[in-house]
This record gives C-alpha cells, sequence and structure tokens, in this order.
C-alpha cells in the first residue's frame, strides 16, 4: 500500500495529533512517491556521490537506513553535536557528522565509558555519514547508510579543540609490521574501549586492523564473547570503525550476515601470519576484476532518489 493512500485514510484525529508531534512549521516531507523516484532514476546519469555529496542537510523525513552499508542512503538523520561533555566530532569541513539516531545514541553511550578510562576523557569522532548517506565523494565505500562511524585511536585528551585543530591534528597509528602487531602507542585502555564498544548489542561489526584483533585475543583473560565482533580488516590503525545492525523497525535496511561463530581469533591469527610470510603468489590468478563501476542513482533503493529530492 502506498504512503499516500495509508495518509487517505488516516482519521483527522490522528492526522491532527500526527501534526501536531512536529515541532516545526513545516511538516516533514515524508514523500516516497516511488513513481516520482523512478522517473528521476531513469533520467539521472550523475554519479551518484555527486548527487549526495552536494546535500548539506538531512531530509525531513522520518529516519530510515535504505539498502546496505556501501550501496544505500538515510533519510531523516541526525547530526552528531561538534562538541559534547565526552566527544568531538573531528574534520567537521568534511560534514559527515551525520548518521541514524542510533547511531548517534550509541557514540555518546561508547564516549561516557571511555571517558572513565585513564587518559582519556571521551572520543575524537572522525567519518560518519553525509547528511543524506549515499556514496561520498573521496574515501569509504561504506558509511552509506548512517549506521557507520570510525573512532580515531588517539586518546581524546582535550576536549576544547577549536575547529582549525579539528582539520590539522593527526590521529597515531597503532601498528607495526605491515598490521602484524600493536606498536607502543597500544595501551589496555584501547582494549578497553574496543570491548565496550563491541559489548554493545546494537553492533553488528568492528574493523580493525589484524594484529589488534590478535593482541586482544591474546590479553584477554575473561568473557571473550565479544571478540567475534572484532573483525580483522586492512587498514584501520589510526581509527577503528564501528558498524552497527540495521535498527529495529528500518525494513528497508540490509544487515551483513553475521561474524562467524567463536571469538575470531585462530582467523586474525591467519591474516598476520599470512602479513608476516606472504603465501606464494596463486600461479593460475582469477582474471583481474574490472574496476568498479561508480554508484548511479539506480544502483540504489528507489527511495534514496525521494530522499534525495525531499526538503
Ligand atoms: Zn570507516
Amino acid at each position: 500500500m502506498s504512503r499516500s493512500l495509508t495518509r487517505a485514510i488516516l482519521t483527522p484525529l490522528a492526522l491532527a495529533a500526527a501534526l501536531a508531534a512536529c515541532s516545526s512549521d513545516t511538516p516533514p516531507a515524508s514523500d516516497y512517491d516511488l513513481a516520482a523516484a523512478r522517473e528521476i532514476i531513469s533520467t539521472s546519469n550523475e554519479p551518484a556521490k555527486q548527487l549526495f555529496g552536494a546535500k548539506a542537510d538531512a531530509s525531513r523525513q522520518d529516519d530510515a537506513a535504505w539498502g546496505s552499508y556501501a550501496r544505500g542512503c538515510i533519510a531523516g538523520a541526525e547530526q552528531l553535536p561538534e562538541s559534547g561533555p565526552t566527544w568531538q566530532a573531528m574534520r567537521l569541513s568534511r560534514n559527515r557528522n551525520w548518521g541514524h539516531p542510533v547511531l548517534i545514541d550509541y557514540l555518546q553511550d561508547l564516549s561516557r565509558k571511555a571517558a572513565r578510562q585513564p587518559g582519556w576523557n571521551g572520543i575524537y569522532v572522525g567519518d560518519m555519514s553525509q547528511p543524506r548517506g549515499g556514496p561520498m565523494l573521496t574515501g569509504h565505500r561504506s558509511h552509506q547508510v548512517g549506521l557507520d562511524a570510525d573512532i580515531w585511536m588517539l586518546p581524546a585528551n582535550r576536549l576544547d579543540l577549536s575547529v582549525s585543530e579539528r582539520e590539522s591534528l593527526s590521529s597515531i597509528s597503532l601498528r607495526r609490521a605491515g598490521g602484524a602487531y600493536t606498536n607502543d602507542n597500544w595501551t589496555p585502555q584501547h582494549h578497553q574501549i574496543l570491548q565496550a564498544a563491541a559489548s554493545d548489542p546494537r553492533v553488528a561489526r568492528i574493523f580493525v586492523f589484524p594484529g589488534a584483533k590478535v593482541r586482544m585475543c591474546n590479553d584477554e583473560t575473561g568473557d571473550r564473547s565479544w571478540l567475534r565482533k572484532i573483525r580483522p580488516w586492512y587498514g584501520h590503525h589510526y581509527h577503528f570503525h564501528v558498524r552497527l545492525s540495521c535498527p529495529p523497525g528500518s525494513t528497508g535496511c540490509e544487515n551483513q550476515d553475521p561474524p562467524p561463530p567463536g571469538d575470531g581469533c585462530a582467523d586474525a591469527q591467519e591474516w598476520v601470519n599470512n602479513i608476516l610470510n606472504p603465501p606464494p603468489p596463486d600461479p593460475d590468478p582469477p582474471a583481474p576484476s574490472r574496476p568498479r563501476a561508480e554508484l548511479r542513482l539506480a544502483d540504489l533503493p528507489q527511495q534514496c532518489a525521494a530522499v534525495l529530492q525531499s526538503q
């Protein structure tokens, strides 16, 4: 059933209540006019990153993640306040401190836990999503649905960084030997914060370099269940990457398959072994894959065209 039909059969009383719930004069555009969306999609040939990269604000729609982490968008995103009691958003010029309200809550909760660690007063939050999500002009294939966020490895000891300091300050790398091991910047606080980040039931996965995962596998003496969600990945030594599961009720949001059962420590050790002793090249390599095509509006869920069109 279409949204407009649903609206037409709302009783006047329910409609009045719905409008009263809006704080601003203009009611939010909840227009998922999919016929119009299809029209836009059929005539749009611009790379989707240009279209989403041009939007400075969230859509005035109910919050909803559409599609998958690397092929989607977000309606009604919320902006993480640039500074809070236990966090600062970094690189504000990028305007990527937007996400699903569940992500905003999660980051604030995590920041309070981090603030309890010695030397940390909270967290520095790197890229989240653009105001309407979608593909980005630079960096990241994922971060498209408002459920991904990068957390800096640099201890957030100062929370009064100016806007320009937040542009120029760099995070620190925690790796050595190409990511096979942690370096001297690694601290037990990193373990604690990653544990807190992974133990939250809203989390699907956390990406960090393989040496960090193996380090935590070796150091953990208590409950190991949280290690399952810590996934070894390329890069991710200046920040770790949190990915939340689709929020309850976000029916257009596609989860990834959950990580395999177990703590994943043997798998991480294998990554490390392959870094230290790269396997010989495949004598019969598969044909090189063609460069990935630029995402167009037609590659995203139809609702994303409506998200773009919305006020
Ligand atoms: Zn990331």
